[in-house]
């Protein structure tokens, strides 16, 4: 006779059915029960069956249930006479909510089965698959405290949610045409139009119409992605002219547009159902204006219901952005999204909690998770140590949140990239529902050192002890913490932007790092930085700039005016108004500026993104190097510039310029290495930063760093960018306490 504890995703699943019909079928007795930390389950039955069941529960447990830990105690005494599903007591204190599921293939197979009760009913789920996240209204996770609280279950609905052995026992937001939600199509003033909403949207999507459709964690636009004036027209009215968008893909159709492999099949099919990008295939239908200059396309599968209706072979690419006004959170109502759509497809069952859809970049060895939101939060991440209850209150781009609780945290949806009100107001929105579901209230707050941070601004106005930390050592300490590294690290940190300790912007950094402090052993020469973040959307004053700073006659510049040229001479000599920066991605802007490519950006990183995709992925040979110092603590890129400024004025290839640029890079990124390793022992190498999104540089310092038999560690689960540094902080935080004890 065995008790068995385990945690991790286990309720709200399907974990407690599926444990029931497998210990029927090996004539196993007990009970299984969910409890306040996982299930738990007692059962007695001969040792083979016994041992049978364990390895079930392993392998075939239900495929969105995570298993994190398995307890196993031999129990005498006890006896049953047959398996049942045991009533929760008192669930008080259950603090698990599972991501949200995307459909799965049962019940897409009921969708389209014409005989079915729920065929092609826009809201079919199971206890394996639909809305839980992004419906939940308290915890613990029951039909009355979600968003379906309205919706009065009938007697077939109910039939199956109390039947152990079906797969609808206690799926919480099981629902049917008779009792469930509906779904309802607007024109642009919110005026209902008659008619089957889904066929509705069909034809209007191909006719070149622009839709918002009600989605899982919030609302998508959608148009025809093979249906170039209709892509424009969405670039003019987004006001987006050049981001890439991602595309949703009729499953049968995804081999002609991007290049996939089965496990990266997998990945898309997964509960998680993330856009994954990966390599365009020249011959796809897609415009080029949905990623334009771009060999990359971020794709993803129809993961609701909804979109299985929609998508067909006549419709199969959609262009499905995140519905709201630029780096906004995304709109969970019709009405945020006013001005942007030509229509809606929406339903009467509200998004309580929204999360827009995670990216990941499709790499080697290992992806980089490049957003991480719906499909993955708020699943609890298990940290090397035990925490005080902690906030990380994150940066400033890229907003989450990170709040800790024992040896686990609790990241936050990706909440927006402003500092506007709507994102403070969701930030905090989301933060006081996260303290109440885990039941969290925290000692501790850590910030961003960078006093104009909204986030710093918000955790100094709380009456908490609070610790500030430097931004790049929360991003290498965020990359320890994922690999739950013990001991001092070499931090590679190739960055945008950071506060320093000095009050400069800080951004190409190799740290000696552990949880509680760090040492600055290399960084870029400080440059000068005109007219701080305008000329980050600017990139050709920053290699006008740098040009001046190195010496070299910048009048060979052809995309910048004279009068930039003049106010930035001016602010050089009166230093005024120019900031010093030992930045990475500055220096990436500076150097695609000079090769032509995007003077003026209109989203982060596309002129280092358009260098990266100039480099190739191949063809950069270890020889082919620019000159550059490395002295003392300093890498001086100086004479790096100057080699590039004499290149281009010699009309070099413009791609052997930016190959032989990374290789650079690279090659000085060793070197540095080598040499701090030989000051302090240390062979491990952690890698992290917005440039580390960056797969040219990313795989290349790895594949070096390893031929010298370094150890190499870089972000995986959590994002390189700043989506990751509130988990950096709430690590470092509670360091600096432990250090401090
Ligand atoms: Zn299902
Ligand atoms: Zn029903
Ligand atoms: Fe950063």
């Amino acid at each position: 006779m065995l008790r068995l504890k385990i945690n991790g995703i286990v309720q709200g699943v399907g974990f407690r059915p599926f444990v029931y019909k497998t210990a029927i079928e090996l004539e196993l007795k007990g009970y299984v029960l969910n409890s306040t930390s996982g299930v738990e389950i007692e059962v007695c039955g001969s040792k083979n069956s016994l041992q049978q069941f364990i390895e079930r529960i392993k392998k075939e447990h239900p495929p969105a249930a995570y298993i994190r830990e398995f307890e196993i105690e031999k129990v005498t005494d006890i006896s049953y006479t047959e398996f049942f599903i045991k009533q929760s007591q008192n669930r008080k204190g259950s603090t698990q909510i599972s991501p949200d599921l995307a459909v799965c293939e049962n019940c897409i197979r009921e969708l389209f089965d014409e005989s079915d009760p729920r065929s092609n009913y826009a809201f079919i789920n199971c206890t394996n698959c639909g809305p839980r996240y992004s419906i939940i209204e308290n915890t613990p996770y029951d039909r009355p405290v979600t968003s379906m609280k309205d919706f009065e279950m009938c007697d077939y609905c109910n039939g199956e949610y109390t039947d152990p052995l079906n797969r609808r026992f206690h799926a919480q937001p099981i629902a049917c045409p008779t009792c469930g939600p509906q779904l309802k199509f607007l024109d642009k003033n919110f005026v209902e139009i008659t008619g089957d909403p889904i066929v509705n949207a069909i034809k209007l999507l191909k006719e070149g119409n622009i839709i918002g459709i009600k989605g899982i964690g919030g609302f998508h636009i959608a148009c025809d992605a093979a249906n170039e004036q209709t892509v424009s027209k969405l670039r003019k009215r987004k006001d987006r002219p050049h981001k890439p968008f991602a595309v949703m893909c009729y499953p049968e159709k995804i081999s002609e547009v991007v290049e996939i492999n089965e496990e990266q099949y997998e990945l898309l099919k997964s509960p998680a159902a993330p856009i994954v990008i990966l390599l365009k295939k020249e011959s796809s239908p897609i415009q080029n204006n949905v990623a334009p200059q771009n060999p990359n396309l971020g794709v993803f599968l129809p993961y609701t219901p909804i979109h299985h209706q929609i998508l067909s072979d006549e419709l199969p690419f959609l262009i499905m952005t995140s519905g709201n006004f630029h780096d906004e959170p995304i709109a969970a109502e019709e009405k945020e999204l006013s001005g942007l759509c030509d229509f809606f497809l929406t339903h009467n069952r509200p998004i309580l909690n929204r999360s827009d859809d995670s990216v990941i970049r499709a790499s080697k060895p290992q992806n980089v998770m490049m957003r991480i939101s719906r499909g993955y939060v708020p699943s609890p991440i298990k940290l090397p140590f035990k925490t005080v209850q902690t906030l990380g209150a994150g940066a400033e781009l890229k907003i989450t949140f990170a709040l800790s609780k024992e040896d686990s945290f609790f990241l936050s949806p990706y909440i927006g990239n402003s500092n506007s009100k709507q994102t403070l107001d969701f930030y905090t929105d989301t933060l006081k529902k996260y303290k109440k579901w885990f039941e969290l209230e925290p000692e501790l707050i850590v910030c961003d050192l960078h006093p104009d941070y909204m986030t710093t601004r918000f955790a100094e106005s709380t009456d908490l002890p609070l610790k500030k930390v430097q931004h790049h050592h929360a991003h290498i300490a965020a990359v320890m913490a994922e690999h739950h590294l013990g001991e001092p690290v070499i931090g590679i940190s190739y960055d945008g932007t950071g506060y320093g300790t000095d009050g400069a912007i800080w951004g190409g950094e190799i740290f000696l790092a552990d949880y509680s402090k760090f040492e600055r052993l290399f960084h870029l020469n400080y440059m000068p930085l005109p007219g701080g973040d305008a000329a980050i959307r600017h990139p050709i004053r920053i290699t006008y700039a740098y040009l001046l700073e190195s010496g070299i006659d910048p009048n060979f510049l052809e995309k910048i005016s004279e009068t930039e040229k003049r106010i930035i001479s001016k602010q050089i000599k009166n230093k005024f108004n120019i900031f010093q920066t030992s930045s990475m991605g500055r220096l990436f802007d500076c150097i695609a500026a000079m090769l032509g490519l995007f003077p003026e950006i209109t989203f982060e990183a596309q002129s280092a993104m358009a260098l990266e995709f100039l480099s190739g992925e191949k063809g950069i040979s270890d020889k082919d190097n620019y000159p550059y110092n490395l002295e003392k603590d300093m890498i001086d890129i100086i004479p790096l510039i100057r080699a590039v400024a004499n290149d281009v004025q010699r009309k070099e290839p413009l791609h052997k310029i930016a190959g032989k640029f990374h290789r650079t890079i690279i090659n000085f990124t060793l070197e540095a290495v080598k040499k701090a390793h030989r000051k302090t022992g240390i062979k491990k190498v952690v890698l992290s930063g917005g440039v580390m999104q960056n797969k040219v540089l990313l795989e290349g310092i790895s594949k070096v760093l390893l031929k010298n038999d370094f150890t190499v560690f870089v972000p995986s689960i959590l994002p390189p960018n700043d989506g990751s540094i509130s988990v950096g902080q709430v690590v470092i935080g509670n360091g600096k306490l432990k250090k401090r004890k």
